[in-house]
């Protein structure tokens, strides 16, 4: 337990010095990526990394999907049901005001086996937001996801990748990043997304997609299918951290 613990750890400050590092090459703004999504009243931006952080701390031929901005009222199911088929295990970072009306995909994620995290409330960048109400904005999410639930999330994937200490030392959260963009919230081009993730992806890496537009949806599902034949299995953020 010890071990699996310290291992955590490890893996976890490895990704945020991947972060860091991150930062430092690419300066505070100029590792912003910024794009006219259907999506929301902000354009989202999303940090990119430029190196596969968890695949240097692992032998075990495993990869972690994970979706961001849901859930998607009509997107969503159709990857649930994708998933179920392929009876794969996913992590989403459920954006809180988007739950409302699609609390049976919640449950439906919880009862196929997917873990659950928090993104926020709304698609903002939280070391501009302000602790209180970064933290305010977390809690609301953590409570809605709770009361569909019955569990709270341990898990936080911020906005943009947006991040400092001073959030790390207010919020009881793990904080999940990632190794994979896949760019898909740019691209919108099921083709060009599953080349982006195969070019890049290796043992112990974490993907980033988001289930809020058709051709993630399908790129996703085709990407567990050319994966899997390669021999890989997906597991949960939660799994690959851990084990
Ligand atoms: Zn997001």
């Amino acid at each position: 337990m010890r071990k699996k613990r310290w291992q955590m750890e490890r893996r976890i400050s490895l990704l945020m010095a991947v972060l860091a590092l991150d930062g430092l090459l690419l300066g505070t703004t100029a590792g912003i990526i910024r794009y006219g999504g259907t999506y929301g009243t902000a354009s989202p931006a999303h940090r990119i990394m430029p190196v596969s952080a968890a695949s240097q701390t692992t032998e075990d031929k495993v990869v972690a999907l994970t979706f961001d901005d849901g859930p998607h009222e009509t997107y969503t199911l159709e990857l649930l049901n994708g998933l179920k088929k392929r009876d794969v295990k996913v992590t989403f970072f459920l954006m809180g005001q988007n739950i409302s009306g699609n609390e049976e995909l919640v449950l439906r994620m919880q009862k196929d086996g997917h873990l659950i995290g928090n993104h926020s409330y709304r698609h903002i960048q939280l070391t501009k937001a302000g602790e209180d109400n970064v933290c305010d904005a977390v809690e609301q999410t953590e409570k809605i996801i709770e009361n569909i639930t019955g569990c709270r999330p341990k898990y936080l994937r911020p906005p943009y990748g947006d991040w400092n200490e001073n959030l790390e030392c207010r919020l009881d959260l793990t904080t999940v990043f990632w190794s994979v963009d896949s760019l898909d919230w740019k691209l919108q081009n099921t083709k060009q997304i599953v080349n982006q993730v195969e070019k890049k992806v290796g043992n112990g890496d974490i993907i980033l997609m988001h289930d809020i537009f058709p051709e993630s949806i399908t790129a996703a599902l085709e990407i567990v299918d050319h994966l899997k034949a390669k021999g890989y299995q997906f597991v949960t953020v939660e799994e690959l951290l851990i084990d």
